[in-house]
């Protein structure tokens, strides 16, 4: 049938199909798209920036890597990553822990010697519960990081990598603002530049081979930060928890959750989640306490059990993370290579 032009428009204004036009055009233009995928600006993000969620795995699927965690005070690497560190140990990687400051300004002790003593102990106990071999602790100044030559704390960094054959780095992310710890962002600015080719520090080559980073896994302790990677650590949680009961002197370990435990009692009152002997108070003040329920940092950003909901999953901690970047081309030759 041939459709009279007239008679089209005019039956399309009779049932509002064309009268409808304009309202469609008025739609916010983000509908249907998938705005999770632009939760960051478009141009500021990279092509593999897809969230993953990082699950755990049976066996060892990570032998033979080795893994350094980098922090500049006993308790960051436990607080932000200890789950992390525990599950990749468990899962196959060895590891070391790194520490760029000497904690001589926090942390309880008669003295800034004792206080300096203090942490370095508790920094071996944090490693040796977490199942790293071995502690640098390269002992420049609490909370003046800002005052030294960042290009040497690199070139450490680039050495000890080269050393240590280091594959993976877990360190605060460089690149988060509100920080105010000169610490953290120095740290974390010299562990982003520490290129490992082969004309960098060339001197070091008469001693160790070049050897270049492949994963690294940023944390923060303020937002806000680029996450793409939601890592389960709830068969880690207890270990987690064991790493920052070795931060005595300026952490989160001690006899906190007994302490509260007595005070209750005092007022004839008890909270069930703390468990009935003081050991248990302790243990479980550290994990539902400060890992969850309240804690000086976690009212900044969310607490471990927070990160972990949305996803699923009991516990967790988020990261931004940088592999390595497929090549588009290799993609594009396998898919499109003939025979000749
Ligand atoms: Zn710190």
């Amino acid at each position: 049938m041939k459709i009279n032009r007239k008679d089209f428009l005019k039956t399309g204004f009779a049932t509002g199909a064309l009268a409808a036009a304009p309202a469609v055009q008025a739609q916010p233009r983000t509908q249907g798209v998938d705005l999770e995928k632009y939760r960051f600006h478009p141009l500021h993000r990279f092509s593999n920036d897809e969230m993953v969620i990082e699950r755990e795995q049976q066996g060892k699927p990570h032998a033979g890597k080795v893994l350094a965690a980098i922090q500049p005070h006993s308790d960051d690497i436990p607080i932000f990553a200890g789950g992390l560190v525990a599950k990749l140990i468990h899962e196959g990687y060895r590891g070391y822990l790194i520490r760029t400051t000497n904690d001589d300004s926090a942390g309880s002790g008669r003295t800034r010697a004792e206080t300096m003593l203090n942490d370095e102990r508790d920094t071996a106990a944090v490693a040796k519960a977490l199942g790293l071999e071995k502690v640098y602790d390269l002992s420049y100044r609490n909370h003046n990081l800002d005052e030294i030559n960042i290009k040497e704390l690199t070139a450490r960094f680039v050495f000890l990598i080269r050393l240590l054959k280091i594959d993976t780095i877990i360190s605060y992310d460089p690149w988060v603002p509100y920080d105010n710890n000169p610490d953290h962002y120095i740290t974390a600015r010299a562990v982003e530049a520490a290129y490992t080719g082969r004309w960098d520090y060339p001197e070091q080559l008469d001693v160790v081979q070049p050897h270049g980073i492949s994963e690294r896994y940023y944390f923060t302790r303020r937002g806000p930060q680029f996450i793409n990677r939601i890592v389960e650590i709830t068969s880690h949680i207890d270990t987690k928890v064991r790493a920052n009961m070795c931060n005595v002197t300026q952490g989160p370990g001690g006899h906190n959750g007994r302490r509260l435990k007595q005070r209750l009692a005092q007022q004839g009152l008890k909270l069930p989640i703390l468990g009935d002997t003081d050991e248990s108070a302790d243990f479980n003040y550290i994990k539902h306490i400060v890992l969850d329920l309240d804690s000086e940092v976690h009212r900044l950003t969310p607490s471990d059990r927070e990160v972990g909901k949305p996803f699923g999953l009991e516990w967790a901690e988020r990261y931004y993370y940088r592999g390595r970047i497929p090549s588009k081309l290799d993609g594009y030759i396998k898919q499109n290579a003939v025979r000749l």
